[in-house]
């Protein structure tokens, strides 16, 4: 089944302590669409402007991303900046021009109208409604936001939180969006505005799913080498949705495999600058971890052929 995202183009120059990168591929339905076009096909709504490489369309043409819905207008391209401390999990935005986004309407073209899983990636929460409402036979319908929708359109997000099934956040957006500390708090309050699906990512910690079934757990894989961590979010996403658009039936097994695929894409993701290791990806890399992951969390004996960083010091 294809997957219409909708989200972010951007130039983005990050520093971390392991490096700078300067106005490289980004942008949140970038990283998203990569992770996802391992496990399916994805269409691809966003706006770039003159500026953008024709390198880098080339790159998502690669990767088998429809690129139909990628409007070029007149102007400059998204840009995004931000530094990380030793502290991974937390960034601060250095600089954020919106250019060619600010009057960005998406378009969805004809054939895409049929798409029956949406993911909308970070934008203005009445933009993620119009698409929303342009595709109603969408089965799945899935979300993201950030705190600053949350601080400044509180009320359009909780319209668009009545319409979607999954919503992903990070865990301090659960806080802020629930004004409360306790995330099993905050996950029902959340739920109770619409997503039956909600998850909450935990930065390298891993994920939680709140689910009509129950609560499950994902951890974060231990790694010897995190470079860059921006991204990890939406290549999150891309995983988790790229793994439910695979499956005949969404079970409630099939949605906990899927938060680990999520944690397995935003894992590789972390691992280089920007975009770089999603680019070189295999889905062979992908199962491997995966299966990695399920022995991570196996209390029994695992059996041989853990990873060297699980035995480090044994
Ligand atoms: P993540 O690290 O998963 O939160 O996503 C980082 C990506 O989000 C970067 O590539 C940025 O270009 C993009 N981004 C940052 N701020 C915004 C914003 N206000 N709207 C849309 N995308 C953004």
């Amino acid at each position: 089944m294809s997957i219409l995202a909708v989200g972010s183009i951007a130039y983005d120059s990050v520093e971390t302590p392991f490096g700078v990168s300067e106005n490289a591929l980004g942008g949140s339905a970038v990283y998203f669409s990569m992770a996802a076009s391992l496990f399916t096909r994805v269409r691809l709504v966003g706006v770039v402007g003159q500026d953008f490489q024709e390198g880098d369309v080339e790159l998502l043409r690669q990767r088998g991303i429809d690129l139909r819905g990628l409007e070029r207008a007149a102007g400059r391209t998204f840009r995004w900046s931000g530094r990380y401390g030793y502290d991974l999990n937390t960034r601060d935005t250095l600089d954020t021009q919106l250019n060619v986004f600010e009057s960005f309407r998406p378009e969805i073209p004809p054939d895409f109208l049929d798409s029956r899983l949406l993911f909308l990636g970070n934008i203005d929460p009445l933009l993620q409604m119009d698409v929303l409402e342009r595709v109603p036979g969408a089965e799945l319908r899935a979300c993201d936001t950030m705190n600053y929708w949350i601080r400044n359109q509180r009320a359009d997000l909780e319209r668009l939180l009545a319409q979607v099934n999954v919503l992903i956040v990070n865990d301090e957006e659960a806080r802020q969006f629930t004004d409360t500390p306790n995330l099993f708090r905050a996950a029902v309050a959340i739920r109770r505005l619409g997503p039956a699906h909600l998850v909450i990512k935990k930065g390298e910690h891993g994920a939680l799913l709140f689910a009509p079934d129950g609560i499950f757990v994902a951890p974060g894989l231990p790694l010897e080498t995190i470079v860059d961590p921006t991204g990890a979010g939406d290549a999150f996403a891309g995983g988790l949705l790229g793994h439910l658009a695979r499956c005949e039936n969404l079970t409630p097994v099939e949605y906990r495999r899927a938060v680990v695929y999520g944690c397995v894409l935003g894992s590789f993701c972390v691992e280089a600058f920007g975009v770089e290791r999603l680019t070189t990806l295999a889905l062979w890399e992908v199962e491997e971890r995966f299966e990695l992951f399920l022995r991570l969390m196996r209390v029994e004996d695992p059996g041989p052929g853990l990873p060297r960083e699980a035995v480090a010091g044994a």
